[in-house]
């Protein structure tokens, strides 16, 4: 007799060649390595859900009809950058951008109807710079909060997401910050784009505060992520209770990320992965819903991104692919401390 469904793992790859500007980081060749993916996927019987546009009124429920209409006309004039940082557009961008959406739809409804267990939808372009109504930082359409958005409708209403990109998700926290059945929490390194997610932003309710944000000094590696993790993330989850885990997984905290300064390994993401598929597993019957964002090392983010999908599957990877961090871990004792305070978990 068939197992359940127990063990397997969704995903999907959404390359979008057509939303391309090569000399731009968040260019169609961040995939140009992707082979290896496949590869894992075929030898470990991962699940692929197929990609399809997200239907309009998932969208709606986070982005306004007026906010399409202007990155539709932006569209019909491009390619053209949209916003400082900068972000842009071509004529495939709507598309790209409603497969990545849709894409991430399709994992969690996956793991909603328990073809899977947990899931990871790699997609480009990523979301949690999106606002409601404005394209930030290399983003179109928020994609964890639309998914959140969904799961809600789907009747898991606790929600919570961690984003470890290296950068601060300015969109999902403004987007999400005022839902009390949404917990959001984001590691990044302080000080550097988009500006937001400073330590004492704890969001709107400061009695009962659904936002955690976690700025890392420069250097910030593996040991200070696990910290994080034990220390803050664990015990906010087990306050919270959450029915649904989705992580903003950005790679651009990895060491060999030309774009900014944390310094996270491959097995420091592997760690990381199964630590929070603990979390999952503890109070959300597993269900991890995995979103890509950031990570511009081609080579650091396909092996990262199997680092991810394999600590939570709890398989295993080689320790020295592409070597440790190399510089020591920053001493962000006083980050950790100041956030157990402010959070009333010290
Ligand atoms: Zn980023």
């Amino acid at each position: 007799m068939p197992k359940s469904n127990e063990g397997s793992f969704a995903y999907a790859i959404v390359p979008s060649p057509g939303h391309d500007m090569a000399s731009h980081p968040e260019n169609a060749g961040r995939f140009i390595h992707f082979d290896l993916l496949r590869q894992l996927a075929l030898a470990e019987g991962l699940l692929e859900v197929q990609i399809t546009p997200a239907p309009m009124e998932a969208i709606t429920v986070v982005h306004p009809q007026s906010y399409l209409d202007t990155l539709l006309k932006a569209i019909e004039e491009s390619p053209a950058y949209i916003d400082y940082a900068p972000t842009y557009v071509t004529p495939a961008s709507f598309e790209a951008a409603l497969n990545s959406a849709g894409a991430t739809l399709n994992v969690l409804e996956a793991v909603i109807e328990g073809r899977a267990r947990a899931g990871f939808s790699i997609g480009r372009p990523p979301g949690h710079h999106a606002t409601a109504t404005r394209a930030m930082g290399f983003c179109l359409l928020n994609n964890v909060a639309i998914a959140a958005r969904q799961a809600q409708k789907q009747g898991l209403q606790r929600v919570m997401i961690v984003d470890i990109d290296v950068h601060h998700g300015n969109g999902t926290q403004a987007i999400l910050e005022h839902d009390p059945d949404v917990l959001y929490v984001s590691t990044h390194q302080s000080g550097i784009y988009p500006g937001t997610g400073v330590l004492n932003d704890i969001g709107p309710d400061a009695d009962n505060s659904t936002v955690a944000n976690i700025p890392l000094p420069a250097r910030s590696g593996d040991s200070t992520f696990e910290t994080v993790i034990q220390q803050v993330i664990k015990p906010l989850a087990a306050r919270f209770v959450p029915e649904i885990l989705f992580i903003s997984a950005g790679f651009d905290a990895h060491w060999r990320d030309p774009l900014a300064g944390l310094q996270l390994s491959t097995a420091g993401y592997h760690r990381l992965a199964s630590m929070l598929a603990e979390i999952a597993e503890e109070h959300c019957a597993g269900r991890v819903i995995v979103v890509l964002e950031g990570g511009y090392d081609p080579e650091a983010l396909v092996h990262s991104v199997i680092a991810v999908i394999q600590g939570l599957r709890g398989s295993g990877i080689p320790d020295d692919l592409l070597g440790p961090a190399p510089f020591p871990d920053a001493d962000a004792s006083s980050v950790i401390q100041s956030v157990l305070a402010l959070h009333d978990l010290a």
